[in-house]
């Protein structure tokens, strides 16, 4: 088995010396062969020169250096387009994470798919961050169906397959384990330390909950409509559409056969509103139809995924 750590890191000068010595320190006992990908997310302090210097004593580190600053979420990602182990583990570069739990992850990859980290007992301020971490896990687990205490936290391990298989957007690197989840991969959980962050500023406040809100909203439509968007429009419109119906019948026949004026009824106005928001929303649901055909049929990307295949053909 071999190994790839992937980390990124925004303006950490003081932190990525000592989380190098730290890495390297527990990678060493692993007996694997290991590399680490620092990915530096277009930092506009030391960090990058440092980095390099890293690179130039240490032949298992590979540097990325990002054009600018691009998101936790894509350097991941351009950290993920690198990694040649059979396992990536993604840490913090803030020293947050311990390096030393790694074998911990390494142990648990070989019955699972997926490992994340659990910061139990976070170290962050309680009103800002951990209130609404709670919050949030809570949210994400019964949306998702995928049960994890800590979505947030950096410290994971995956298996090579799930994450070349992965497309990552926006902010989404916290809802991995709940988009793969959709290929089926075994997902274990595992407790980790966390330490208070010592040097520099945490580059997150409050204002990532209202991102993390509609990140969730897209990624639980993906999952349960991304094939047929059509039944998620689709009951909705037609309701709203009878019930326009109903009320402008109802409404026609009162003015023809009781002679009563309805120019000016509240219901008037309703029931046309029913009628278009109906048409509307069928109407997008046949346009996300058509998405998902040209989505999947331009990429040639199957709305399944196969895990082996048993018969005469197979190897
Ligand atoms: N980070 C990054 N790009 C960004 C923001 C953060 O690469 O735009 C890195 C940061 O350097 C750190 C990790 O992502 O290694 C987590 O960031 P931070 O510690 O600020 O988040 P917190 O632990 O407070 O949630
Ligand atoms: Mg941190």
């Amino acid at each position: 088995m071999t190994l790839s750590v992937v980390i990124p890191v925004y303006n950490e000068e003081e932190n990525v010396r000592l989380l190098h010595e730290q890495l390297k320190r527990v990678l060493d006992t692993l007996n694997t062969e290991y590399e680490i990908i620092l990915v530096d997310d277009g930092s506009s302090d030391r960090t990058l020169s440092l980095l390099e210097e890293i690179q130039r004593q240490d032949t298992n580190v590979m540097v990325l250096s990002l054009r600018r600053n691009f998101g936790q979420t894509a350097a991941f990602a351009a950290g993920f387009d690198f990694a040649q182990g059979d396992v990536v583990v993604t840490m913090d570069g803030d020293l947050q994470n311990d390096p030393s739990d790694i074998p911990k992850l390494i142990e648990l990859i070989k019955d699972n798919d997926l490992v994340s980290g659990w910061r139990k007992k976070r170290q962050d301020p309680f009103l800002s961050r951990r209130l609404p971490s709670i919050l949030a896990n809570w949210l994400i687990s019964n949306v998702t169906g995928v049960k994890l205490h800590d979505y947030g936290c950096s410290l994971k391990a995956y298996r090579r397959e799930v994450i070349k298989n992965l497309k990552l957007y926006g902010e989404m690197h916290r809802f991995i384990p709940a988009v793969a989840s959709w290929y089926g991969v075994r997902i274990a959980e595992v407790e980790t330390t966390h330490h208070p962050r010592l040097h520099g500023k945490s580059k997150y406040g409050i204002s990532r909950t209202v991102k993390v809100v509609l990140d969730l909203i897209t990624v639980k439509f993906l999952q349960s409509f991304s094939t047929k968007p059509i039944q998620f429009f689709g009951p909705v419109g037609v309701l709203s559409g009878f019930l326009g119906f109903f009320i402008l019948f109802y409404l026609t026949f009162d003015k023809l056969f009781f002679g009563h004026d309805i120019g000016g009824r509240p219901l008037l106005l309703l029931g046309a509103l029913l009628i278009i928001v109906g048409i509307q929303l069928i109407g997008m649901g046949l346009l996300g139809e058509m998405l998902v055909r040209v989505y999947h049929e331009s990429q040639r990307k199957p709305i399944y995924v196969i895990k082996k295949i048993l018969g005469p053909e197979s190897k």
